[in-house]
C-alpha cells in the first residue's frame, strides 16, 4: 500500500474525493493550486532564471492561462502549441521554438508571429531558421548521452556533438543570426542531479573556445526540464537540485554565471493531476494463479502511455486502502484490446484483497505527459477528459 499521506493530506484528498466522486472515469482531475504552487517554488528556488513551460507536458487551457498570468515563459514545439499561448495574449517575446524539428514554413510562422528565439540542432534545420527567421536569436542544443538515471530519457534524437555546436554558432552568426547560447535536456524524471554539472561543464567549453576563437560571446544557457515530479521510485527535494545547479555554475563560471533558462514540464504539473479509473474486470489465467490481473478503463491509450516499460511508477491508491488491512500482489491492465496495454507485469503492485469489480483507482501525480498522450478513439474509447478543480 502506497502512503496517500505522502502525496495528499486528509484534508485535500477529502476535497478531491468530494470533487471526483460524480465525475465518470476515465478522468483527470487538475489542482490548479498545486501548480501554482509548483511554479512559485520553481521560480524562489532559482530567483535568477527564467522559466519556460514546456508546453507538452499539459497543455490544458486553464494551466496555460495561470502560468501566463504568474508570469511565465512558454517553450513551445509546434505551430498549434504557439497558437494557444498566443491567444492568451502572451507577449512572443516570452516564447522559444524549442523544437530542433521542425517545417521551414513553420519557422517562417513562428517568426511572422513575433518570435525571435529559435533552437537548432542540425546544419539543414539552421539554413531553414536562416533564410525564414533573419536576425533571431539562436541556440544549439548538446547531445546528452548518459541518460540512463532518467526514468524517461530525451537522449539519441536531439542535440548534437559539442563539436558541430561550434559550427553550427560561428555558421549562424556568418548568417547574420545572433549566436544566443547552447541548451541540453538531460532526460525527464532525471534523478541524478550530476547530468547537470557534466551537461553545464560541456557548455561552459563551448562558451571559452567560441569567444577565444572567434570572439562569439554567448550568453544564455537553457538547462532544459529533468526537475523530478513525486512518483514510486524517490528522487531528491527540489531545493537540492538548486543547491547544486548553482553550485556547477559558480563553479564553472565564478561572477560571470551567463543568463540561465529552465523549460520544466513535468516538474510543473506532474503532482498536479491525479488520473481517476475503475476497475472493469478481476480474473485469474488458471485456477491455482497467485496474481490476480486488474483491468481498468484506463491504460496506455488514454492517458498512461508512460508506463511503457514500467518506466514512470505512479503511486496508486484506493478507496480500500487500510493502515494494515489484508493485500495481494496484482498484475494492472488497460481496457483495450492490444496486449502492449498492460500496465504493471514486472512491478507488482499490492492492492487490497478485497478489491472488486468498479472499484476507484487512483493514479497520483499523474498531471504530466498523460492527457495528451491519450490516443483518438481507439477501440472507441475517447480521450481522457480533464477536470480543473480550482
Ligand atoms: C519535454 C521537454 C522539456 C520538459 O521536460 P521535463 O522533464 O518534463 O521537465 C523541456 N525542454 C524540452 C526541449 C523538451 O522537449
Amino acid at each position: 500500500m502506497i502512503n496517500r499521506g505522502d502525496f495528499y493530506s486528509d484534508e485535500e484528498w477529502k476535497r478531491f474525493l468530494a470533487f471526483s466522486r460524480g465525475l465518470q472515469t476515465p478522468c483527470m482531475v487538475v489542482s490548479l493550486n498545486r501548480v501554482k504552487n509548483n511554479y512559485v517554488q520553481l521560480r524562489d528556488s532559482f530567483p535568477y532564471a527564467s522559466i519556460y513551460y514546456a508546453v507538452k507536458a499539459n497543455p490544458h487551457h486553464d494551466i496555460l492561462a495561470l502560468l501566463a498570468e504568474l508570469g511565465a515563459h512558454f517553450d513551445i514545439a509546434s505551430r498549434y502549441e504557439l497558437d494557444e499561448v498566443l491567444a492568451l495574449d502572451v507577449s512572443p517575446d516570452r516564447i522559444s521554438y524549442g523544437n530542433t524539428i521542425k517545417k521551414a514554413r513553420d519557422i517562417a510562422y513562428f517568426y511572422e508571429k513575433g518570435v525571435r528565439m529559435f533552437a537548432t540542432d542540425s546544419r539543414e534545420d539552421l539554413k531553414n531558421i536562416v533564410a525564414n527567421a533573419p536576425a533571431s536569436r539562436i541556440y544549439v542544443r548538446i547531445l546528452i548521452e548518459s541518460a540512463t538515471t532518467a526514468d524517461w530519457p530525451l537522449s539519441r534524437k536531439f542535440g548534437c556533438h559539442p563539436d558541430m555546436a561550434y559550427d553550427l554558432l560561428v555558421m549562424a552568426r556568418g548568417s547574420g543570426l545572433t549566436p544566443y547560447g547552447i541548451s541540453f535536456h538531460v532526460g525527464s524524471q532525471q534523478r541524478d542531479i550530476g547530468q547537470w554539472n557534466d551537461a553545464i561543464a560541456r557548455a561552459k567549453y563551448l562558451f571559452s573556445s567560441l569567444e577565444e576563437e572567434e570572439g562569439i560571446r554567448l550568453t544564455m544557457i537553457n538547462m532544459g526540464g529533468g526537475f523530478p515530479a513525486p512518483y514510486l521510485t524517490p528522487a531528491n527535494v527540489l531545493s537540492d537540485y538548486a543547491s547544486e545547479i548553482h553550485r556547477y555554475l559558480t563553479d564553472d563560471f565564478g561572477d560571470e554565471v551567463p543568463h540561465i533558462v529552465l523549460e520544466p514540464g513535468r516538474s510543473l504539473v506532474g503532482n498536479a493531476g491525479i488520473l481517476v479509473s475503475e476497475v472493469v474486470l478481476i480474473s485469474r489465467k488458471n485456477n491455482t494463479a497467485l496474481n490476480r490481473w486488474v483491468y481498468l478503463d484506463a491504460g496506455k491509450f488514454n492517458g498512461l502511455i508512460e508506463t511503457l516499460d514500467e518506466s514512470i511508477k505512479y503511486p496508486i491508491v484506493t478507496d480500500k486502502d487500510i493502515a494494515g488491512g489484508k493485500e495481494a500482489e496484482v498484475i494492472l491492465a488497460g481496457p483495450t484490446c492490444d496486449s502492449v496495454d498492460i500496465l504493471y507485469e514486472n512491478y507488482k503492485y499490492r492492492l487490497p484483497a478485497d478489491l472488486k469489480i468498479g472499484d476507484r483507482i487512483y493514479f497520483l501525480s499523474a498531471g504530466a505527459y498523460t492527457s495528451t498522450y491519450a490516443s483518438v478513439g481507439f477501440n472507441g474509447f475517447p480521450p481522457l477528459q480533464t477536470f480543473i478543480m480550482k
